[in-house]
């Protein structure tokens, strides 16, 4: 009895799967983690992530020729949009014809970037800091999953809807304890918090870096030690590539407080709830930063 019915379950098995097995390969880490939800447990998939955290952010990369074999050996790619997979567009064209290019920003409404900020044109590419637009994406990821991989739709369906569900309730909290705050003023290191901050109800009042990899000025630096006096910024959100330097003169002139959020564009943590994880502990430190 035990072995006619295992025999069945591998029957089942081998004509429910993906006859090939399907080949997902997302662009940055952000989609990767995303994707990771939304495939979960279903078999037969192989999910990669094109850039590796070790070459660094998506801002001024360049393709190298293993990544090139990686998008070779895909049948689906899913990137985040909105500009931020700007190495791509070379080979975009030439690659269209052989994998489905799946845009994960469908139907966000995009903030525009200010000519010069962030390194991005046109657009600002950080709407996957927000969880309240991560949930757009997510529900994106299902949908191209569901129709490349047919027998598998309710599992991406249901892996979708917990993992919403979690982001959902995520963002309530976050606008719940941000809320009771009078003074949401801050400055964060480059434009990744813009859609974080929209969707929140902080006010991002300046930028330290301009361009990616460029430090502030002198020039810049004291307009920033300005803007926080005259604007009485509550805080200043500065990321690992902000020399200790430059943030000690910030600290010395106003007396504000200089704290580290994560915009979790790169990453090692490749567990399912690692984005779960990261904002949880953005919402403490910025509990702390705006509440001291
Ligand atoms: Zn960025």
């Amino acid at each position: 009895m035990k072995i006619v019915s295992l025999t069945f379950i591998a029957l089942v098995y081998s004509v429910t799967v993906f006859p090939a097995g399907l080949s997902v390969l997302t662009s940055v880490y952000p989609v990767y983690i995303f994707t990771r939800n939304v495939v979960g447990e279903t078999p037969g998939i192989t999910l990669n992530l094109l850039l590796s955290p070790e070459k660094g952010g998506p801002h001024n990369y360049a393709l190298t020729p293993g990544d090139l074999e990686k998008i070779a050996g895909a049948d689906l790619l899913i990137i985040n949009g909105g500009g931020l997979e700007g190495f791509l567009e070379r080979i975009k064209k030439d690659i269209q014809s052989r994998l489905l290019i799946v845009d994960s920003s469908e139907g966000i409404k995009l903030i525009r970037a200010d000519a010069g900020s962030g390194g991005h044109d046109f657009t600002n590419p950080h709407f996957f800091v927000s969880p309240q637009q991560a949930i757009i994406q997510v529900r994106n990821i299902a949908r191209a999953l569901r129709t490349a991989d047919p027998p598998n739709a309710g599992k991406y369906q249901e892996n979708a809807g917990q993992f919403i569900e979690k982001l959902e309730r995520l963002t309530k909290e976050m606008k719940q304890r941000i809320q009771r705050f009078d003074n949401k003023k801050i400055i964060t290191f480059h434009n990744a918090f813009a859609y974080f901050a929209r969707d929140l109800g902080l006010v991002v009042v300046g930028v330290i870096e301009n361009n990616p990899g460029q430090q502030p000025s002198a020039g810049e630096l004291a307009d920033l030690v300005r803007t926080i006096k005259r604007r009485q910024v509550k805080a200043v959100f500065s990321e690992p590539q902000f020399s200790a330097e430059l943030a000690g003169v910030l600290v010395r002139e106003t007396g504000i407080g200089l704290y580290r959020l994560d915009p979790m564009a790169t990453g090692n943590d490749y567990q399912a709830d690692a984005y779960l994880r990261v904002m949880k502990k953005n919402l403490r430190i910025l509990v702390d930063a705006l509440g001291e």
